[in-house]
């Protein structure tokens, strides 16, 4: 799904990590870890276009990713990314339904698939019901999972998740850890950042940042 070759980013003088080599299979989940600062987020941003590494290559179905222009990295984004961002990227003042709405495909919307897939993405996260309800007057861990559900609506090939249990209590992150498996299960390449060692125990594979390679 994603092949990440000799990748290095630096910032000014300061390598942040260096020929990086990892690939993430679809139906496989990757745990990036290491210390805070080693450049988790870095290199998810990388791979999510939102960062340009300094040397290497992303390879997606035999073209690299970084070096996509904008139609590609906006048909990219659309089409096969996934992003959950450790601060929900929720459109705060709509409705629940309205976050899950702009995550549908419109050839989904045409063929009327739409409200089933949003009612069901939101009984799958404890959420049923709570259409209706702003972001706003919900707890983080209920954002995380509204997020959660705007993800299963959307179904893409690859989900990049940094730090996702990292707010909230042990129940929300089984359910978001859970969640997550689930959809790599069905096909989806999952890459996680994270401090939690119940994620990184989930993955089926885990690379150390800090230390340029994969832990067994
Ligand atoms: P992690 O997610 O592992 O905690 P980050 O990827 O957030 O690490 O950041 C790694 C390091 O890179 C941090 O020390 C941060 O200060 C630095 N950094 C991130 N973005 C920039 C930038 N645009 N310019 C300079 N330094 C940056
Ligand atoms: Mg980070």
């Amino acid at each position: 799904m994603i092949d990440i070759v000799k990748l290095s980013k630096t910032f000014g003088t300061r390598t942040l990590w260096s020929d990086v080599t990892v690939t993430v299979s679809s139906g496989e989940m990757l745990a990036l870890v290491g210390p805070s600062g080693s450049g988790k987020s870095t290199l998810l941003n990388c791979i999510g276009l939102l960062d340009k590494p300094n040397a290497g290559e992303i390879r997606h179905e035999g073209a690299d990713i970084t070096r996509f222009g904008r139609r590609e990295i906006r048909r990219f984004r659309r089409d096969i990314l996934g992003y959950l961002f450790q601060n929900y990227a929720l459109i705060e003042n709509a409705t629940v339904a309205t976050n899950l709405e702009v995550a549908v495909k419109p050839q989904r919307t045409l063929r009327g698939k739409t409200s089933v897939d949003i009612a069901e993405a939101l009984e799958r996260v404890g959420m049923a019901g709570q259409d209706e309800e702003k972001i706003h007057h919900l707890s983080g861990g209920e954002q995380q999972r509204v997020a959660l559900a705007r993800l299963m609506v959307k179904r893409p090939a690859l989900v990049l998740a940094d730090e996702p249990t990292g707010a909230l209590d042990h129940a929300n992150a089984t359910a978001v850890i859970d969640i997550l498996r689930e959809m790599s299960d069905a096909g989806c390449a999952v890459v996680i950042a994270t401090h939690d060692d119940r994620v990184r125990d989930r993955c089926d594979a885990v690379f150390a940042v800090n230390e340029n390679s994969l832990v067994a």
